[in-house]
């Protein structure tokens, strides 16, 4: 487990019957560091490496990436940073050496994207491994289709770690995770889960992929992560991963809008990952519910038809009840 990762701290959020969730920040460049401590962030749930360097002309070799990922464990400290390797896949935006990357890979997404060049990936994970040598850090892996995708990182990662001296060594304070973002990944959930230390679950690409339309349709036009048919599905991967004791967060989209997170806590996620700014409201909302009426809330929002009616739901009892 994640087990100190998190400190108690008189900022945490818990809910009136007192579970906590917490409130972590998705980042995309160094400064919104900033944002996330002066939101009283509990950490950084997600940094998105491939827009961290999206200026890069070339791939930065692992002494730029270490400088760049040292500073935001640093900054971030005591809390938590949990850092995603490239995810260049081709529906991603592309600038600089992010559109070098994906030439000629045959439309391959995520963590199968980065088996492609592994040079570039061992450099990554190299620099993302000393840099947990400053703070908590998380690395983790996104689009994990199934356990082999891990003992192939693992593998990178003991051979970055078995260079290190002793002394050293004895000092990385390192988690490794999956994001869950597809179908294989979910199929495969069980025998991930046995090789991780916790997972994260993407749901906007899993929207995507389980809705066949864009994040801009699914996510920002049509709110289609409140459609029960996705809500089971995401409440099928956090009851797997408490079945094996891990934690899991959200970092989507759908963590940053206060219904749909209302629906997340129900379903007993310790954690959600958005946009810095909205860390503070999250936090209000998780002090002023419970988690026992939440999960209630949950099933009857798995009882409607579709999303429009849980979003009716879900705003007539936010004006009723908060
Ligand atoms: C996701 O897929 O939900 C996610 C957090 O990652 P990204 O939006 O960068 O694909
Ligand atoms: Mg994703």
């Amino acid at each position: 487990d994640l087990g100190g990762f998190f400190r108690k701290k008189n900022t945490h959020a818990e809910t009136i019957d007192k579970k906590r969730i917490v409130v972590m920040a998705n980042i995309s460049n160094i400064d919104e560091c900033d944002i996330a401590v002066s939101n009283l962030a509990d950490g950084i749930g997600l940094v998105r490496t491939e827009i961290l360097f999206i200026n890069s002309k070339d791939i930065p070799d692992e002494k730029q990436q270490y400088a760049a990922y040292s500073k935001i464990v640093k900054k971030m400290k005591p809390e938590p940073v949990f850092i995603r390797t490239w995810d260049a896949g081709e529906d991603k935006i592309f600038s600089g050496f992010t559109s070098k990357m994906s030439i000629n890979k045959e439309g391959l997404k995520g963590i199968r994207f980065s088996f492609t060049q592994m040079d570039v990936l061992t450099a990554q994970i190299s620099a993302i491994v000393h840099s947990a040598l400053f703070g908590q850090v998380g690395i983790m892996f996104p689009m994990v289709n199934d356990v082999s995708d891990i003992f192939k990182v693992k593998g990178i990662i003991n051979n970055v770690v078995n260079c290190m001296d002793d002394k050293i060594r004895a000092k990385l304070n390192l988690k490794i995770g999956a994001v869950i973002e597809n179908r294989k990944g979910i199929e495969n959930i069980d025998s991930i889960l046995e090789e991780v230390d916790f997972i994260s679950i993407g749901t906007n690409d899993l929207l995507e992929e389980m809705q066949g339309a864009s994040r801009k349709h699914s996510i920002e036009n049509h709110k289609l992560y409140l459609h029960p048919d996705f809500l089971t599905v995401v409440k099928y991967c956090c009851m797997k991963s408490h079945d094996k004791g891990k934690p899991v967060s959200v970092c989507g989209e759908m963590a940053s809008d206060i219904p749909a997170a209302i629906l997340l806590i129900g379903m007993g996620v310790d954690g959600l990952s958005m946009h810095p700014a909205k860390i503070t409201s999250h936090k209000e909302l998780i002090r002023k519910i419970s988690y026992h009426e939440s999960r209630e809330i949950l099933d009857e929002a798995l009882r409607k038809l579709d999303e429009r009616e849980v979003t009716e739901m879900l705003n007539e009892w936010l004006k009723t009840s908060i």
